[in-house]
């Protein structure tokens, strides 16, 4: 039997596992959450039995808890063939998935300035399985890689050039991975070639990023040096006025204070007052909730205005997509969006529409649409599987 392939995403205060086989077949997923409180848990998707964790448990102790029971359950009996890690910010050092030597998790460190919140926890998780598996080689895949090839005007802010040149203030852009893999999928479906496809992907999840990706490579992206500029998120603000920090200073809200209001208490949650999930916003729209209605309002209205943005950067379209659990699935968001856009020609057929592209290749347009309009569920799991298994072979060739 051929060893399998294991997939760790650590978030801050969460962990998900998965096992993928060597035909890219997903055997397993299992999550963590809550970790270092007193409610951490962990769960093995269609598990019969609970697994137990003490309180207060880290991100080592869970993801020690979570293979111990795969291996029981067989899923990891043998050694994985390869290790594949998302980690957050790759900062200008990485413009692909890395093989993890010290070298490469020195330089991971070195990005955690940018990225204070995500690349530690991402670090402990490299650090915790590189300890279960001294021999097994791990690969660190980035979710700001595949927007390295940004152009400087796309990437540049209209600062003081010592900023960049000194402190590495520029967009970056994130969920790469989700990106990337729209792009390949959307010209699979489409019959085309991913090096000659260009396409517009919206990942619309609790984060949201909207991306521009020509010939193959990202161009223009939403999200900058932080995970906070651009669309309107679950509890993100996405773009507001820089004025803003100045004024508020005035009326004593500290940078940590609006800082945590930006990131936590904005958003679809800010606006609704009641929920940062969008399907329990367009629940409560529909039972008339003004608050929650307007919160769409914004969303949908700051997507469309960015979906014509990212047209700047194209010379042709193959498509517009769609991905994330709000871009998958809210028929609503995805129509409330495109009403905006008929000056651009996006037409979408309500009945593909509504069943979220599931029986037309991802297709949701109608048929004098300018433009295609695709849902393609992402799959940021599989891409990190294929990226560590290709670069752990190149590593030890048979
Ligand atoms: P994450 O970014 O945490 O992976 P997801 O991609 O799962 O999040 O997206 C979560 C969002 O998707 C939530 O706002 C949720 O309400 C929304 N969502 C899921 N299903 C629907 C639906 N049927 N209609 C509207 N929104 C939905």
């Amino acid at each position: 039997m051929e060893a399998n392939i294991l997939v760790v995403n650590c978030g801050s205060s969460s962990l998900k596992l998965a096992v993928f086989d060597r035909l890219h077949n997903k055997l397993v997923s299992a999550l963590a959450e809550r970790l270092n409180t007193d409610d951490a848990f962990v769960n093995i998707a269609h598990a019969d039995e609970p697994i137990s964790l003490p309180a207060g448990a880290s991100h080592e102790t869970a993801l020690r808890a979570l293979i111990d029971a795969l291996r029981d359950r067989g899923i990891l009996a043998q050694d994985p063939a390869a290790i594949g890690h998302r980690v957050v910010h790759g900062g200008e050092t990485f413009r692909g998935a890395a093989l993890l030597d010290d070298d490469a998790i020195a330089a991971i460190g070195e990005c955690a300035g940018l990225a204070p919140l995500h690349n530690p926890v991402n670090l402990a998780g490299i650090a915790a399985t590189r300890t279960l598996y001294p021999n097994v080689p791990q690969v660190a895949v980035f979710d700001t890689a595949f927007h390295q090839t940004l152009p400087p005007r796309a990437f540049l802010y209209a600062l003081p050039e010592a900023y960049y040149r000194d402190w590495a203030v520029r967009r970056y852009g994130f969920h790469g991975t989700s990106h990337y893999f729209m792009s390949r999928e959307a010209a699979r479906l489409l019959g085309l070639t991913p090096a000659t496809t260009s396409i517009i992907s919206a990942h619309l999840g609790n984060g949201c990023s909207i991306s521009a990706i020509r010939d193959g490579i990202s161009v223009d992206t939403s999200m900058g040096l932080t995970p906070l500029e651009g669309l309107v998120m679950g509890t993100r603000s996405g773009d507001v006025d820089p004025g803003l920090f100045d004024y508020l200073a005035g009326k004593g809200v500290s940078a940590a204070e609006l800082h945590e209001v930006l990131n936590k208490q904005s958003g679809l949650l800010g606006l609704s007052g009641q929920s940062n999930d969008m399907r329990s916003l367009c629940e409560l729209a529909e039972h008339g909730h003004k608050p929650s209605e307007l919160a769409i309002d914004v969303f949908c209205f700051r997507l469309a205005k960015y979906i014509g943005a990212m047209m700047a950067s194209l010379t042709a379209l193959d498509a517009l997509v769609f991905t994330g659990g709000i871009g998958e699935n809210s028929s609503q968001v995805r129509q409330q969006t495109l009403s905006h856009l008929r000056l651009l020609g996006f037409e979408l057929d309500p009945e593909l529409n509504q069943s979220n592209g599931l029986y037309s290749d991802g297709r949701i347009d109608s048929a004098d649409s300018r433009f295609p309009v695709l849902v393609i569920p992402t799959n940021e799991e599989l891409v990190i599987a294929r990226e560590a298994l290709r670069l752990a072979e190149k590593s030890q060739p048979v």
